[in-house]
């Protein structure tokens, strides 16, 4: 996802006015929510010493119900990676409940410890690392064997590695720090898959990711804090609660967000409008002359350009929030606003896509031949091979002639036509 109209996106390099990277709420909250269910779970352990035994039959199995829960929706909603992250979770519990019950001082337990410390963070890195590409098909399944195999040979190799050489022995001691369990080498292993994580949570703003993150940081307490009463039914709950969350969050943003530009889409609008009471403002902007860019530069070219153009929008302020009504048409809607609160927001919005300068930056894009392409080119432009794009945009807001939602949609569709007609490039009211 598009953050920000510095970016080089695509085709595009950023031309001047660059505009600074930033996080946006909903990639924070992409964080925040895992990084809650971790705190939570870790405070609640806590407490089970004061559940009864049937209660805490029910608590020491939840990881369980939650695994199974989180793989039967991955499968509805066809997502790979947190099928088999939430079969690696349940795996995980298992082992963990199966051979580490007892002092590490033991043969067995010892080999376990090893062998589950060393497979975590290589599956984490490659189950986040791993394009989505859903699970009935070639792709899912030869991920999902791979997955199973590195599995496999993570768990000789563990505890094979300290066996084989003296460094790697000394690399791998447990409990460097008292009451931290978790070798050296391990740690850095998972402190390298974490920062992965987070940049590949930065660059991909995807809840998605932040689950796996959360699942993985789960895990990685159980076998850090492992001396820790109730540390891995309280942590592979979490984990399991991460992954659902995850898949929660991804299926409402499939069905809410508009994919392309990253935005709300006109489901999200339909039930924002729906919820407006009292007065409001709704602006309806175009991209203007867009078929003509299409046609000049493709529609690959032009797709970029939209997102562009809505990482603008996005960012319009005022108190107004932006969606994708459809093709390169954007609605803002102004709660609490007049018309004249939001004209500034509006016209500086409209003054920055127009001096945004955009620049081809794959030869194969350009058009064929100059002259035609200056034709037909439905943007500026600026220089050989630069241009920009400029938008219109009409408002109206709710008023005893726009009584209801429609009306001021349509009101401000009249004024978007208005704009067009009267040269496009401007703001009408
Ligand atoms: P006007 O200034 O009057 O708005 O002219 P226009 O060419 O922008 O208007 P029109 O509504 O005739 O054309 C809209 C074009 O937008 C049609 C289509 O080629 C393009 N378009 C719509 N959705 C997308 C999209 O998702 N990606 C791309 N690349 N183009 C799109
Ligand atoms: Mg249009
Ligand atoms: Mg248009």
């Amino acid at each position: 996802m598009d953050k920000g109209f510095g970016l080089s996106v695509g085709a595009f390099t950023p031309g001047e006015k660059k505009g600074a990277m930033r996080l946006y709420p909903a990639a924070i909250l992409t964080i925040l929510v895992p990084a809650a269910l971790i705190c939570g779970a870790y405070i609640g352990r806590a407490y089970l010493d004061l559940l009864g035994s049937d209660s805490r039959i029910i608590v020491d199995n939840l990881a369980y119900l939650l695994c199974l829960a989180a793989v039967l929706v991955a499968y509805q909603f066809n997502r790979s990676r947190i099928m088999m992250a939430s079969f690696g979770v349940a795996i995980f519990y298992w082992a963990v409940q199966r051979y580490l019950q007892v002092s590490l001082s033991q043969p067995d337990a010892w080999q376990g410890y090893l062998a589950i410390s060393f497979a975590l963070p290589v599956l984490a890195l490659y189950l986040l690392l791993l394009p989505e590409k859903g699970i009935w098909n070639i792709y899912g399944f030869v991920f999902f064997l791979a997955f199973i195999l590195l599995g496999l040979i993570c768990v000789q190799l563990g505890p094979w590695l300290p066996e084989a050489n003296a460094a790697a022995a000394e690399y791998y001691a447990p409990r460097p720090a008292q009451n931290y369990v978790l070798s050296l080498g391990v740690t850095l292993l998972v402190s390298l898959v974490a920062l992965v994580g987070i940049a590949l949570l930065y660059v991909r703003n995807n809840e998605v990711e932040a689950a796996l993150l959360g699942a993985f940081l789960s895990l990685y307490l159980v076998l850090a804090l492992l001396h820790v009463e109730h540390i891995s039914a309280s942590m592979c709950t979490a984990a399991a609660l991460c992954l659902l969350w995850g898949l929660i969050r991804s299926s409402h943003a499939m069905a809410y967000r508009d994919e392309l530009t990253g935005l709300p889409g006109r489901r999200a609008l339909n039930e924002k409008l729906n919820m407006l009471g009292g007065n409001f403002t709704i602006a309806m902007l175009d991209v203007d002359h867009f078929k003509r860019f299409n046609d000049t530069y493709g529609h690959d070219v032009g797709d970029e350009v939209l997102k562009l153009v809505a990482s603008r929008v996005r960012d319009v302020g005022g108190g107004g929030t932006a969606y994708r009504y459809g093709g390169e048409e954007f609605c803002i809607v102004f709660p609490r606003k007049t018309i004249e609160d939001t004209i500034e927001p509006l016209e500086r919005v409209r003054e920055q896509i127009g001096d945004y300068i955009m620049s081809l930056r794959d030869r194969n894009l350009r058009p064929a031949r100059t002259r035609e392409g200056t034709r037909k080119r439905g943007a500026t432009r600026v220089g050989s091979d630069q241009f920009s794009v400029t938008i219109s945009a009409g408002i109206a807001c709710r008023s005893d002639d726009h009584p209801d939602t429609e009306a001021v949609l349509a009101a401000a569709d009249n004024k978007l036509y208005q704009a067009k007609k009267a040269g496009r490039n401007r703001v009408a009211y």
